[in-house]
């Protein structure tokens, strides 16, 4: 028979998914020998029982009942008892806290009769007794019988008024609590129909019931759809003994951290409220005192419960989290868990752990979040500023960090006057983005929408840039028209200045001193903020997380400046240098579209001949920037299109031009003449494709224009060449992308390595490391990854076009679906942040396998962006790849990951 009720002596902490997580500490708790109130828990087993057969299993409601006569044995009081009552509270607690859950419901067992017990037990404490009766109605009516909240607090504040002007709840005396327990009663009865049950078994069935219940709930579903929390794990439901904070000013109520949450700093924190209970402390009905306060307050409680924090932290080996009520100064545990910190806060409490020996250096590692690491690095609104200025609106955290800039309300303004373009630094204004937004996102300092929750495509890209962002913001009002926006009465107009916070959602009007972190600065080398403690700790910990790697950490690099960034963040390579930049330009764009119009073999060789030295300079500063580390060069993969006017707009201009007799044609930005504009137009209608991503792009236009990639390959060894000849260490990766047979890779490597073999030996240069291979992106080239790998010296898996291959998704037009498809569960995760697993994992993994059976030299590596994802970093490691390359920033993160993986895996395989 299963067992549905465990007494707090019958459980451990790791039975979180039976017992929830209160329930399962609680026990934890009670086995430590510290002061918890004793009572039983009713599993998450019961619960899925209780919901799928419509009401209570009978074998649980027998348990229960057994359970609660041993507790009344060991309190030596009966529920109900008119003369000595045992009071209990019912608190929900699933396996993951769990806002929307029911709320706790305290002092059942109170009735006509057992309030006259309380009362004596207290030794004729009538207040009390009437003050925890008043609150079980309350809490009652409005947590299990769905009676509105503000009926009762407006009883309350009535009785308060009544009393006199500012008075609080702990004025009113036990006169004035008699008639608002009446009042109480009888809104009760208006709002159930029925009279407040006076038989403390019901009282505790029915509070039971609810506690089930509620797992079903509206905010609980939506709040477990938000957090990818399983619907089939169930809320378990703790019965305890009650004990009295609101028994006068020896007694009181609190919650604490062992260490401060937010600095991370080796000291108590947390607020307490004398002569209250339960919620008061954080409901904010009076003001509470510091923790530090109760050492003058009560300083033998105190002291007991600093000893509670040493014990507590020595046995779960963390930052503990607890909720606490003296009783006449005698001290008892609610409640405890591991606390949530900030990002700071947890680098902070690692490394002084490590220090203290609480933990070892692996723990330490592993108790960092390498998806927070990148927040550590932001800029922030200066301390002052932050104090004195009142934000003009709020909205969502969506990407870390602080920005200001010039408001613009359109992608092409933000474009036109951002980073790119006017180099101003611009807040992109919108109601929410678009894929069509995202050359206008990029070249902001930030973000502002005011619709869109942590996951629209604001959000997402934001965070995926690295761009602060506040979402959401939704007393903004924007008119596109009028080029402004409006909220609480203030308008801002085109062209202001605005400040941003990503890390807590606040807007402000005007220009906010924004100053690095203290681990940029000390990054920097800024000598203070490397006597912070954040510096050692990320000094240490990234130090140990480099020698546990398996993984080596490349970056994605495209031009000499971002080679040297990424070098200074620690990246051991470039693992896609990515060559279509170097086709953009003035001087550049006119050479490549003459090779596309190119009608003979001459005219295509004079374009190469524009191109060559151009793109073999590029080459040699970046070759110098990574000098004896590996650069991976990717040959050209765009479709061609993306070099030439666009289609509509250029039909659109040659159609106006000849309809109003005009000789040229004005473009976005150019005017050319109308016959240059109508051949142009014919080769583009020409060109034109219905699928341009799966149409005449990567290898294939490598086997259309055999010159092309020559005239590339050729750049790069000539580079090579003269750096190795400037006493210089090149080391080369040619890649060739979009590889979907072997026979394709087979024939560009005879036509380009001659190329290669030819410049080098009339250089007269040897290079020690030149090597070529590919892109691995198509579901086809993993599953005849063994092919492949015979003529491939190494493989890199190009995970972005993969899961456009493998889902069939075009990453730019799902935007629309995606959130959807998440919040249904139809995707596991967005599988363009996070590999899936299942599916192109799969191919990776198909692809490693039956590579390396191939050829056992192979080289493997990813260059998605996937790579700079710490679980996908994670996952890289396990499938056996030798390196992942990312975005410079994410450098970082990457090495973090890759040490989590390697020390993660270790402890986990010796469990
Ligand atoms: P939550 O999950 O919202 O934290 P809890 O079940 O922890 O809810 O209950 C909220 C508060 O109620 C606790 O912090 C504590 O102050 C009070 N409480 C719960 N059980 C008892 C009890 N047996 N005796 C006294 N106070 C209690
Ligand atoms: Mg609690
Ligand atoms: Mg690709």
């Amino acid at each position: 028979m299963t067992k549905y009720v465990y007494d707090f002596s019958e459980g451990n902490k790791e039975m979180k998914g039976l017992l929830g997580g209160k329930g399962a500490n609680l026990a934890e708790m009670t086995n430590m020998g510290l002061p918890v109130p004793p009572g039983f828990t009713i599993t998450t087993e019961a619960c899925l029982a209780f919901l799928a057969q419509g009401g209570a299993p009978p074998e649980m409601l027998e348990e229960a009942g057994e359970h609660l006569g041993r507790l009344e044995e060991t309190m030596g009081k009966t529920l109900g008892d008119p003369s000595d009552p045992l009071l209990v509270s019912v608190r929900s607690g699933a396996k993951f806290s769990m806002p929307g859950m029911m709320d706790t419901v305290l002092n059942l067992g109170l009735n006509d009769g057992s309030v006259k017990g309380l009362t004596e037990q207290t030794g004729g404490d009538v207040r009390f007794a009437l003050d925890a009766y008043r609150r079980f109605i309350q809490m009652f009516g409005k947590i299990v019988m769905d009676v509105p909240a503000d009926a009762f607090e407006h009883a309350l504040d009535e009785a308060k008024r009544a009393k006199f002007e500012g008075a609080q709840d702990t004025d009113l005396d036990a006169e004035d609590l008699a008639s608002l327990i009446e009042r109480f009663r009888a809104i009760y009865a208006e709002h159930t129909g029925e009279d407040f049950p006076q038989d403390p078994k019901e009282q505790l069935r029915l509070s039971i019931a609810a506690v089930f219940e509620s797992w079903n709930g509206k905010r609980a579903i939506d709040y477990r759809r938000q957090n990818k929390i399983s619907d089939d794990l169930g809320t378990a439901v703790n019965v305890q003994a009650m004990v009295f904070g609101n028994r006068g000013d020896d007694s009181g109520t609190g919650v604490a951290f062992t260490r401060d949450p937010s600095t991370g700093e080796r000291v108590p924190y947390g607020d307490y409220l004398e002569n209250a209970q339960g919620e008061d402390v954080v409901a904010g009905i009076r003001n509470t005192k510091r923790i530090a306060e109760l050492e003058r307050i009560d300083q033998p409680a105190h002291a007991e419960l600093r000893r509670v924090m040493d014990t507590l932290e020595g046995h779960y080996h963390d930052m503990c989290d607890i909720e606490f009520t003296i009783e006449k100064r005698k001290l008892w545990i609610l409640q405890t868990r591991i606390g949530k910190r900030t990002a700071l806060a947890e680098w902070v409490m690692a490394y002084e752990m490590l220090d203290e020996g609480l933990i070892d250096e692996d723990t330490a590692l592993l108790r960092v979040d390498a998806n927070r690491l990148e927040q550590l690095m932001k800029w922030v609104i200066a301390k002052q500023a932050k104090l004195d200025e009142k934000p003009i609106a709020h909205g969502l955290n969506a990407s870390p960090g602080a920005a200001l800039g010039k408001v613009v309300f359109t992608a092409d303004d933000a474009a036109a006057e951002g980073t790119h373009g006017k180099g101003d630094k611009v807040i992109l204004v919108r109601r929410e983005t678009t894929p069509d937004d995202y050359h206008g996102m990029i070249a902001s300092q930030g973000i502002l929408t005011s619709a869109g929750g942590t996951n629209s495509h604001a959000a997402v890209v934001a965070r995926g840039e690295g761009i602060p962002a506040v979402c959401g913001a939704d007393k903004i009002k924007i008119d596109v028209a009028s080029r402004s926006f409006t909220v609480n009465g203030t308008t801002v107009r085109e062209g202001d200045i605005v400040t941003i916070d990503g890390f807590d959602g606040t807007v402000y009007l005007g220009e906010l001193p924004l100053e690095p972190s203290v681990l940029a600065r000390a990054q920097d080398g800024d000598a203070d903020a490397r006597k912070e403690k954040i510096w050692g700790a990320y000094e240490r910990l990234m130090a140990h997380a480099d020698s546990s790697r398996r993984l080596r950490v490349r970056a994605n690099a495209d031009t000499p400046d971002q080679s040297t960034n990424a070098r200074e963040r620690g990246a051991e390579g470039i693992g896609l240098c990515r060559t279509e930049h170097m086709f953009l330009g003035e001087e550049r764009v006119g050479a490549v579209r003459q090779m596309i119009f190119a009608e003979t073999a001459e005219e295509e060789q004079a374009a190469y001949d524009v191109l060559l030295p151009l793109q073999r300079d590029d080459f040699v500063g970046i070759f110098k920037a990574m000098s004896g580390l590996p650069v991976t060069v990717r040959l050209l993969d765009p479709p061609l299109h993306e070099f030439l006017p666009n289609q509509v707009e250029l039909a659109v201009g040659v159609a106006r031009a000849e309809a109003r007799g005009e000789n040229d044609v004005a473009l976005r930005d150019e005017r050319i003449p109308l016959d240059e504009a109508k051949t142009v137009l014919a080769k583009v209608d020409q060109l034109h494709e219905a699928n341009p991503m799966l149409g005449l792009r990567g290898v294939r236009l490598g086997i259309v224009k055999p010159g092309l990639y020559a005239m590339q390959v050729r750049a790069i060894c000539e580079a090579a060449a003269k750096v190795k000849s400037e006493g210089g260490d090149p080391r080369v990766e040619i890649m060739i992308p979009l590889v979907a047979t072997k026979p394709e890779l087979e024939q560009m490597l005879a036509e380009l390595r001659p190329v290669a073999d030819a410049v080098l030996s009339d250089a007269s240069v040897e290079l020690e490391h030149l090597e070529w291979g590919t892109m691995i992106e198509l579901p086809r080239a993993c599953v005849t990854a063994g092919e492949i790998a015979e003529v491939a010296e190494f493989f890199s898996f190009g995970t972005n076009d993969l899961t456009q291959t493998a889902f069939g998704f075009s990453r730019d037009d799902i935007g629309k679906f995606v959130g959807m498809y998440e919040e249904r569960k139809l995707v596991p995760a967005n599988p363009f942040v996070t590999i899936d697993r299942p599916g192109v994992g799969r191919l990776m993994q198909i692809a490693v396998e039956d590579g390396k059976a191939a050829n056992p030299k192979l080289h493997l590596g990813i260059c998605g962006e996937h790579g700079g994802d710490p679980a996908s970093v994670v996952f890289c490691h396990e499938i056996g790849l030798d390196y992942v390359s990312c975005s410079p920033y994410r450098v970082e993160t990457a090495r973090l990951a890759a040490g989590q993986a390697t020390v993660g895996s270790a402890e986990s395989a010796s469990k």
